[in-house]
Protein backbone atom coordinates (compact mmCIF):
# COMPACT_ATOMS: atom_id res chain seq x y z
CA UNK A 1 0.00 0.00 0.00
CA UNK A 2 1.53 3.08 -0.83
CA UNK A 3 1.25 5.99 1.35
CA UNK A 4 2.33 9.58 1.69
CA UNK A 5 2.37 11.58 4.57
CA UNK A 6 -0.38 14.44 3.22
CA UNK A 7 -2.88 11.33 3.01
CA UNK A 8 -2.22 10.33 6.06
CA UNK A 9 -2.20 14.05 7.49
CA UNK A 10 -5.72 14.11 6.03
CA UNK A 11 -7.08 11.00 7.25
CA UNK A 12 -6.02 11.70 10.49
CA UNK A 13 -7.85 14.73 10.41
CA UNK A 14 -10.86 12.74 9.13
CA UNK A 15 -10.60 10.58 12.51
CA UNK A 16 -10.71 13.13 14.62
CA UNK A 17 -14.14 14.38 12.83
CA UNK A 18 -12.69 17.58 11.34
CA UNK A 19 -11.43 16.76 8.02
CA UNK A 20 -14.33 17.73 5.00
CA UNK A 21 -15.51 14.48 4.62
CA UNK A 22 -16.53 14.27 8.73
CA UNK A 23 -17.94 17.24 8.57
CA UNK A 24 -20.26 17.26 5.17
CA UNK A 25 -22.03 14.97 7.55
CA UNK A 26 -22.78 17.04 10.49
CA UNK A 27 -24.47 20.23 11.52
CA UNK A 28 -24.01 21.89 14.69
CA UNK A 29 -26.96 23.96 16.43
CA UNK A 30 -26.75 27.61 16.61
CA UNK A 31 -28.31 27.55 19.87
CA UNK A 32 -27.24 24.81 21.71
CA UNK A 33 -24.29 23.85 20.37
CA UNK A 34 -25.87 20.02 19.65
CA UNK A 35 -24.44 17.93 17.25
CA UNK A 36 -26.49 16.64 14.50
CA UNK A 37 -26.59 15.02 11.04
CA UNK A 38 -26.79 17.10 8.04
CA UNK A 39 -29.58 15.54 6.97
CA UNK A 40 -31.55 17.08 10.13
CA UNK A 41 -34.17 19.41 9.82
CA UNK A 42 -34.36 20.55 13.37
CA UNK A 43 -31.85 20.35 16.27
CA UNK A 44 -32.60 16.95 17.94
CA UNK A 45 -32.23 18.12 21.64
CA UNK A 46 -33.73 21.94 21.45
CA UNK A 47 -35.86 21.36 18.00
CA UNK A 48 -34.36 24.49 17.16
CA UNK A 49 -34.84 25.00 13.11
CA UNK A 50 -31.62 24.49 11.65
CA UNK A 51 -30.11 25.93 8.61
CA UNK A 52 -29.19 23.80 5.49
CA UNK A 53 -25.20 24.43 6.08
CA UNK A 54 -23.05 21.85 7.37
CA UNK A 55 -20.02 22.40 9.59
CA UNK A 56 -18.08 22.40 6.53
CA UNK A 57 -20.04 24.85 5.03
CA UNK A 58 -19.80 27.18 8.63
CA UNK A 59 -15.75 25.85 8.62
CA UNK A 60 -15.28 27.61 4.61
CA UNK A 61 -16.65 30.46 5.88
CA UNK A 62 -14.49 31.15 8.28
CA UNK A 63 -11.28 29.24 6.99
CA UNK A 64 -9.43 28.98 3.64
CA UNK A 65 -10.04 25.99 1.81
CA UNK A 66 -8.95 24.94 -1.50
CA UNK A 67 -11.94 25.72 -4.04
CA UNK A 68 -11.08 22.07 -5.98
CA UNK A 69 -10.73 19.40 -3.17
CA UNK A 70 -12.19 21.81 -0.50
CA UNK A 71 -8.99 21.00 2.01
CA UNK A 72 -8.63 23.66 4.93
CA UNK A 73 -5.46 25.76 3.87
CA UNK A 74 -3.59 28.36 5.64
CA UNK A 75 -4.19 31.70 4.54
CA UNK A 76 -0.24 32.37 3.38
CA UNK A 77 -0.51 29.02 0.92
CA UNK A 78 -0.18 29.37 -2.85
CA UNK A 79 -0.48 26.25 -3.89
CA UNK A 80 -3.10 23.48 -2.59
CA UNK A 81 -0.70 20.55 -0.94
CA UNK A 82 -3.22 18.13 -2.14
CA UNK A 83 -4.02 18.79 -5.43
CA UNK A 84 -1.56 21.48 -6.36
CA UNK A 85 -4.08 24.28 -7.47
CA UNK A 86 -2.93 27.51 -7.16
CA UNK A 87 -5.17 29.55 -4.23
CA UNK A 88 -2.92 31.89 -3.20
CA UNK A 89 -4.54 35.53 -3.49
CA UNK A 90 -1.88 37.34 -5.57
CA UNK A 91 -1.80 41.15 -5.80
CA UNK A 92 -0.34 40.63 -9.63
CA UNK A 93 -3.34 38.54 -10.96
ZN1 LIG B 1 -30.21 22.88 19.65
ZN1 LIG C 1 -6.77 21.30 -3.56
Amino acid sequence: MIRDHKTEKFIQLESYGMGPFAMKKIKVCPRCGQIAKSTSIVCPACKKLLTRKTLFDEYKTMHFCCPSCDIPLTGDTQYCPHCGRKVGYSANE
